[in-house]
């Protein structure tokens, strides 16, 4: 599907819970293109890559973070397309691409050019540390990854997950002029400043109903405290909220407002 000119996007087969309709990966450029987040090796969408991009000359491999439906295509694409796979290694191991090494390290303010004009990495580290923003300025867009999404608010699942890390790389993102979010689950939102200050307003009020349940029903534990934080949210998805919540206490503990004893949480 072409987004804009030189902006397409492919949705990657693996619908579910986390994924929403599947992974998007990007393809960015007309002739020298950029790959963005490739997504998960699954070999009808590496064939479909390889096929988007056929008789163009590809330049890069790029990821916003290596969780498991975003980068495993990276290494067999830049294989077969002789390309340099570009992204960062997570700070913990758990629940990442272990296939995915990075050739050229995406430190800040590192740029991928494409006749569509230049990628330029944003640290935006929270639900991966080694989450990484691609703001594409000559087309007004900011790809997202899993730091802001179309479907749902991301999940912060400690410890490679960081809730004071997500609301800092949040409100640096708000810095940027108003941008168009090309998340990587989900449709394109336009109006980056007003989606941006929804969501930190959404983490804020959330820190602040974990805080008030924890003086409410303290000393309590984590799946006690999910049931009391989050009755707006459909009890079969509690297991995840549950990885944000304890995102959230870490912060507040960090924070010297919450504190844990023998898995009980209390206000200081
Ligand atoms: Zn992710």
């Amino acid at each position: 599907m072409t987004l804009a000119p030189g902006i397409r996007r492919l949705i990657a087969p693996n619908p579910g819970l986390f994924t929403g309709p599947g992974t998007n990966t990007y393809l960015i450029g007309h002739e020298r293109v950029a790959i963005l987040d490739p997504g998960p090796a699954i070999p009808a969408h590496v064939e479909a890559l390889l096929a988007a991009t056929q008789g163009m000359a590809v330049v890069a491999v790029v990821v916003t973070h290596t969780h498991m439906d975003h980068s495993p295509a990276a290494s067999p694409l830049a294989q077969a397309l002789g390309v340099p796979r570009i992204g960062r290694v997570a700070r913990y191991a758990i629940n990442q691409d272990p296939s995915f090494i990075p050739d050229q390290v995406a430190i800040d303010g590192f740029c991928v050019s494409t006749d569509a004009g230049d990628l330029h990495a944003i640290s935006t580290p929270g639900h991966a540390s080694n989450h990484v923003c691609w703001h594409h300025p000559q087309a007004g867009i900011l790809y997202t990854g899993d730091h802001i999404l179309g479907t749902t608010s991301p999940v912060i699942r400690v410890p490679d997950g960081d809730m004071a890390d997500y609301l800092q790389a949040l409100a640096a993102l708000a810095r940027l002029p108003d941008l168009i979010l090309a998340p990587a689950h989900g449709s394109l939102m336009p109006h980056s400043h007003a989606v941006i200050a929804a969501l930190i307003d959404h983490r804020l009020q959330r820190e602040q109903r974990v805080l008030e349940s924890v003086r409410a029903y303290g000393p309590i534990t984590l799946e006690a405290l999910v049931l009391q934080v989050y009755t707006d949210v459909d009890p079969a998805l509690h297991p995840i909220a549950r990885y944000s919540l304890e995102a959230h206490l870490l912060k507040l503990q960090t924070d010297g407002r919450v504190i844990s004893m023998d898995g009980r949480w209390s206000v200081l």
